[in-house]
């Protein structure tokens, strides 16, 4: 069985609702994973702000508006006055519930129950759309597997015995519609799986029943060589490790969700990125090794934070680094990047909400000081030990650069450095022009 996950662009018309349900109908076993159609979790965040602003009329406007627009889509994509009906009934009480929220205090749980709507939506007009058009499919919710624990891990467990029980059920299709993104927390209540976590989902569904492939259809041709949005004439690559592909996800590739590799590399699964708009395309394809090559891509993440740590006398010391590093555990804020001296460690985090009272203990430790507004400038490639001159080719291309840390032999498949945000667009362009000296020097 396969898992294909359609992002918002996608579904984003009714045009693309129709064009995706052609594409599923293949009498292949399926899960399909969809995302909301674009745009909609973001007009939801919005309106999840206004009603904690107190924003009462405004939400109840951008509510309004939302509607309209679903009803349009609603109107082109079905063809038959009884699922037009259907289409339009359905979408009126997700409305009329998001209404309820206009008049009450409004609580974070609430916001992810508003956040779960756009899923539950394109979800429900596709699954109507192929029962439209005579084709058999089962509507499952993914509040009835998918799970995280107390700490926002997935619950794997849970994932596969909930979800393995309801493909077991006599009256599922074989062609399956499910949401991404949403999902229960450990106290049952709706949650999610963070921005962009269809991906996430689509991997976790397929590693809880092994899927035989993942594949994650968006509006590009598959993962590219530098950032689209920011460096032109960047190029799909063809074949990575889940490695490589964990590294561009976690360092900026917007293409995938920074965890959606991991599920995938734990069973082995080959994740396939597509291109919707272009099905024919090859795509990329993510598996356990991959063709070495000396330098595959570059990706970026903004809105880093660099903390320096001076100690005069303790970093030598062992024991030192442990305590520093229980600061952050204790304040549950993962550490990035890491650089150290004599005198000093930095390391880097991109979750500031604690950052006062990461300081605070800290200062136990030494004088702190922090930069913020920093970006990481992540290079993949085929830095094996041993292996002569790419390092170095890499640094000589963001000569231009100031670089405020370093990060090297960490893996053998990458280098990171770490730049003032107002630098990152120049490192990017800057080591796109090296990526494509040296890889026209190598075959495909
Ligand atoms: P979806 O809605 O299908 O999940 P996303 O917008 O989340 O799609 O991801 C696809 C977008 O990611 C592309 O349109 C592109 O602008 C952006 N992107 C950023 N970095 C990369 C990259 N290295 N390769 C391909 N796309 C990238
Ligand atoms: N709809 C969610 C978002 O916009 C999840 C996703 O698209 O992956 O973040
Ligand atoms: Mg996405």
């Amino acid at each position: 069985m396969k898992v294909l996950k359609f992002g918002g662009t996608s579904v984003g018309s009714a045009e693309r609702i129709q064009a995706v349900a052609h594409l599923i109908n293949d009498n292949d076993p399926k899960i399909v994973v969809l995302s909301a159609m674009s745009g909609t979790t973001n007009t939801l965040v919005e309106i999840a702000n206004c009603l904690y602003r107190n924003e009462k009329q405004t939400a109840f406007d951008i509510i309004q508006n939302l509607e309209v627009n679903y009803y349009i889509v609603i109107t082109e994509l079905f063809e038959t006055e009884p699922y037009i009906q259907k289409g339009k009934k359905f979408v009126q009480t997700i409305f009329t519930y998001l209404r309820s929220f206009v008049n009450k205090d409004f609580y974070p749980l609430q916001e992810k129950a508003v956040l779960a709507q756009g899923e539950i939506i394109s979800t429900t007009l596709m699954h109507y759309y192929l029962e439209e058009r005579g084709i058999r499919n089962t509507l499952l919710s993914a509040l009835e597997y998918m799970r995280i624990d107390k700490d926002c891990e997935p619950d794997y467990f849970y994932i596969r015995q909930n979800l393995e029980r309801a493909l077991r059920q006599p009256n599922t299709e074989s062609l399956i519609i499910t949401q991404g993104f949403i999902c229960r927390n450990a106290y049952g209540e709706i949650d999610n799986l963070k921005r962009g976590g269809s991906d996430y989902s689509a991997a976790l569904i397929g590693a809880a029943i092994k899927a035989e492939e993942i594949q994650i259809w968006t509006d590009i041709d598959g993962v590219h060589n530098n950032d689209p949005r920011i460096v032109k004439n960047t190029k799909a690559i063809r074949h990575l490790s889940f490695d490589e592909a964990a590294e561009l996800a976690y360092f900026g590739a917007k293409i995938l969700h920074p965890s959606s590799v991991q599920p995938a590399k734990k069973e082995n699964i080959p994740v396939r990125l597509k291109n919707t708009l272009c099905p024919q395309d090859e795509g990329t394809l993510i598996t356990k090794e991959s063709p070495a090559k000396n330098v595959k891509a570059v990706a970026a993440k903004s809105g880093i934070t660099a903390i320096k740590i001076k100690s005069t006398n303790m970093l030598l010391a062992y024991g030192f680094l442990r305590k520093v590093f229980e600061v952050f555990e204790a304040w549950k804020t993962p550490i990035d990047m890491i650089a150290t001296s004599e005198v000093a460690v930095s390391l880097t985090i991109d979750c500031t909400e604690h950052l006062e009272d990461i300081l605070r203990d800290l200062e136990k430790y030494g004088t702190t000081e922090v930069d913020e507004n920093m970006a990481i400038v992540c290079i993949v490639g085929d830095f094996a030990a041993g292996k002569t001159g790419l390092g170095a080719q890499v640094l000589e291309a963001l000569r231009e650069v100031p670089l405020r840390m370093i990060s090297y032999g960490g893996s053998e498949h990458n280098i990171s450095v770490l730049v003032k945000e107002e630098d990152k667009k120049k490192a990017m362009i800057d080591l796109s022009h090296k990526i494509a000296d040296l890889q026209s020097d190598e075959t495909e």
